[in-house]
């Protein structure tokens, strides 16, 4: 009798890590930044709010704070200029005076940051532990062994990667290596248009790799550029050959890597049913991260930048729920106290990674930086950084790069 274990071909791949149990052990190998390498201030701290005005005042044009529209109120209060992370992108490269860049946002939105800013200026991330569920969805061993599975299916000449910002720097540096382009949700059909014109277009043959977020991928193709649902395929990187067949890949005009955001994804189609009901005359607004479904069932569809000026524009009394985090849809409220804004969905909590970046996070670092101390520098391997500034440089190169909302 044969005592092989070896797996069947159509068997998921094993994970490399150890499955810890919940509370039961853990593997500080794979945990990013856990612990915090210095004394925070007590989060109770009623001095708080001085002590970060304090120390920002005596760092002055020294320092400069980036915060990601989903942080909380407490930090965006400090933020120098608050944004998606397209906006982010772009200024932070527009600040070359600044010696120090501590970014409010999450792990992947410093890393573009160290590579747009120049080898003088420091990325601080006030808790290193601060990262995306969805970006940790494409790990760079996982993307090359795709690429050999479009290698050999004899496709790979015909494909552009068009990657979303959210991703590790090692991913960005493959799409820069591979002739690609960073997009977000602010300029994802333009990164996707251009990508089809690079390939000789859809009719041709074209195709476009689109990493990590599946959701973007295909309500971009399917919404904007008019491509069918039946044009997409999804890479799942634990099946054999991400579980497609190399006619399904030379069919395919999209391949969407299998990823997508622990928050946007939750929204569901009962909810906006539900908001429908309970609600006369509710506009419905959804980010694009969020389901195909979902998407179809919104009057409007829109990164964080997009939302915020739709919502603006309204007139007054109009009634509103939104579909993105909860710390953004909060804040609408209480930007438009005319607009009467919901959130869409009771069981979607606030994205728990960049909910890390707290007040006594941020003090830490801008009191660290008024002792003359460097904590949380965010640094990208050079040769990492190289080709994931081709890649984000060709997105700031789009039509309207320079310029999106
Ligand atoms: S909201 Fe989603 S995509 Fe954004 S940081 Fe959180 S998990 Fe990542």
């Amino acid at each position: 009798m044969s005592t092989s274990t070896a797996l069947p071909e159509s068997h998921p791949r094993p994970s490399l890590l150890p499955l810890l149990v919940l509370g039961q052990g853990r593997d500080l190998a794979s945990e990013r930044g856990v612990e915090c390498p210095g004394d925070l201030p007590p989060a109770s701290d009623p001095d708080l709010v001085a002590r970060a005005r304090a120390a920002k005042a005596a760092l002055g044009d020294r320092v400069f704070v980036l915060g990601h529209h989903y942080q909380r109120d407490e930090v965006i209060e400090f933020a120098d200029v608050t944004g998606d992370s397209f906006k982010l992108a772009q200024q932070a490269a527009a600040r070359p005076d600044a010696p120090w860049i501590v970014f409010c946002g999450v792990h992947f939105m410093a890393e573009s940051a160290d590579v747009l800013t120049s080898p003088d200026q420091t990325v601080i991330l006030p808790d290193l532990a601060a990262g995306c569920s969805m970006a940790d969805m494409a790990a760079i061993s996982q993307v090359e062994d795709a690429w050999d599975d479009l290698v050999d299916a004899g496709i790979a000449d015909r494909v552009i990667p068009v990657t979303y910002m959210n991703s590790s720097a090692a991913i960005k540096g493959f799409t820069g290596r591979h002739g690609g382009t960073i997009c977000t949700s602010s300029n994802a059909k333009t990164a996707l248009q251009w990508a089809f014109d690079e390939t000789g277009g859809v009719e041709a043959g074209g195709k476009v790799l689109f990493l990590p977020d599946q959701h973007l991928g295909r309500n971009t193709a399917v919404r904007d550029l008019g491509l069918s649902p039946d044009d997409c395929v999804v890479f799942d990187p634990h099946k054999p050959h991400g579980g497609l067949t190399p006619e399904q890949l030379r069919d395919a005009r999209m391949i969407l890597w299998r990823g997508h955001c622990s928050v946007h994804g939750r929204f569901t189609t009962e909810a906006v049913e539900a908001a429908r009901r309970e609600i006369p005359g509710v506009r419905v607004i959804v980010h694009p991260e969020c389901q195909y479904e979902v998407c179809e069932l919104a009057d409007e569809i829109g990164s964080t930048e997009a939302i915020i000026k739709t919502i603006a524009a309204a007139p007054d009394g109009t009634s509103w729920v939104v579909g993105t985090e909860l710390n953004l849809v909060g804040r609408l409220r209480s930007m438009f106290p005319a607009q009467k804004i919901a959130f869409l969905e009771k069981n979607v909590c606030y994205c728990s990674t960049m909910n890390r970046i707290d007040l006594p996070h941020l003090v830490w670092v801008l009191e660290s930086l008024v002792d003359g101390r460097v904590v949380n520098p965010i640094v990208v391997d050079p040769d990492v950084a190289r080709w994931a500034r081709v890649a984000l440089e060709q997105m700031l190169a789009l039509p309207g790069g320079t310029s999106k909302d």
